[in-house]
């Protein structure tokens, strides 16, 4: 078949090694940062604030309240900091939440940001921004929000639980996992979303195995970059929409669910998207679905919404939401067909059994 797409790869500076942390400050200086105002969340300020005393005047302060979603109240609150510290970049120092309150920075005052990404998420190499408002999340996409530059150091990652390294590395992989059947889908973001699913799947049992093996943190961080830069660069379908739902109005935990749904999108996409699912059905013993559940129930992953806090009472809502202004999707998005996966997800069956 002759190729036809349009691809279009976000910009941005990766520094990726182990000690790498080492270079924030010629990172910031690349920048033309003067003045970086270091963002955490309250569990890692005291890595933020031994991160600030490295980079002496570079550091205009800490900001330690970054929270799950954006909240906006943080936001305005650290736009405060922000300004009264004099600062005119931002250093995030975390995952997803700490990543969403420097894109939320820059997104209202267009300052440069530096990333240090010490989870899977993938959110520092998309121009997305996740906001929270009265209990509303919207999202928005623009260039203003995408970091300038990110460093990747495996050795920042070696105390991340065993538990949210799972769920974050599958986190990961339902962008990539998503990415290869995108509407806009194309040839290099398909290359990346093979590449970063197979290091993830590598890495995430030599994780499990030894928390601290540093081949597996190497690769699990690895992965998660091509996942995240797949999720950067092409449209996601149902599997993002019916979490964006379950987490927007269930109030579930993001990278378990993710985790808990992956096998089951997966596996209501396969036979719609099966010639673009084909390398990474591969990775999985042939049945994507039944291949991802089986991989992630051996990671001691959790297997079912129910043990998330979704009551079953809640699954024709969610349904109902899923199905509203659906994303595009290779196999039509149909109320009952989405109900019955709900179902088997809730009750953590594997799918097609
Ligand atoms: P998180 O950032 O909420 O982190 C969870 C907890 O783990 C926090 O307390 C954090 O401080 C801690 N933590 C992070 N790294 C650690 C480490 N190496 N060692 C020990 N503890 C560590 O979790 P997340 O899953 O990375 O992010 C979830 C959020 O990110 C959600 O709000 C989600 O919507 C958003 N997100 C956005 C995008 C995007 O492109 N906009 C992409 C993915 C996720």
């Amino acid at each position: 078949m002759s190729l036809n797409f349009t691809c279009s790869l976000n910009p941005a500076r990766i520094v990726f090694g182990c000690g790498a942390v080492a270079r924030v400050a010629d990172a910031l200086r690349g920048l033309g940062g003067r003045r970086a105002l270091i963002l955490s969340t309250p569990f890692q300020k005291a890595d933020a604030e031994a991160l600030a005393a490295t980079l002496g005047d570079l550091a205009a302060g800490v900001f330690s309240g970054a929270a799950m979603h954006t909240p906006v109240e943080v936001t305005e609150t650290a736009m405060t900091v922000f300004a009264e510290t004099g600062a005119d970049c931002v250093v995030a120092l975390g995952g997803g939440s700490t990543i969403g309150l420097g894109k939320a920075i820059a997104w209202r005052t267009d300052c440069a940001q530096l990333v240090i990404a010490t989870t899977y998420a993938g959110s520092e190499v998309t121009p997305i921004l996740g906001q929270t408002e009265n209990g509303l999340k919207t999202t928005l996409r623009d260039r203003r929000v995408l970091p300038e530059a990110v460093i990747y150091d495996p050795d920042l990652t070696l105390g991340l639980p065993v538990g949210m390294s799972v769920t974050s590395g599958l986190n990961a992989m339902a962008h990539a996992i998503e990415g290869v059947y995108a509407q806009d889908r194309n040839p290099v973001a398909s290359l990346l979303a093979l590449e970063g699913v197979r290091a993830l799947k590598a890495a995430l049992p030599a994780i499990v195995a030894d928390p601290r093996d540093p081949q597996g943190r190497s690769d699990a961080l690895y992965g998660a970059w091509l996942c995240g830069t797949v999720l950067g660069s092409v449209g996601m379908a149902l599997h993002h929409k019916l979490c964006h739902t379950l987490g927007g109005s269930f109030d579930l935990p993001h990278a378990e669910t993710h985790s808990v749904m992956i096998p089951h999108t997966a596996a209501y996409n396969a036979a719609a998207a099966a010639a673009a699912m084909a390398p990474l059905a591969a990775l999985f013993g042939g049945e994507i679905g039944g291949g991802l559940w089986d991989f992630a129930k051996g990671l001691g992953a959790p297997m079912a919404l129910r043990d998330l806090g979704l009551a079953e009472a809640d699954l024709d809502r969610a349904a109902d939401l899923a199905v509203k202004n659906p994303y595009w999707n290779p196999r039509p998005v149909e109320r009952g067909a989405i109900r019955a996966l709900l179902q088997d997800a809730w009750e953590g069956r594997r799918p097609g059994s």
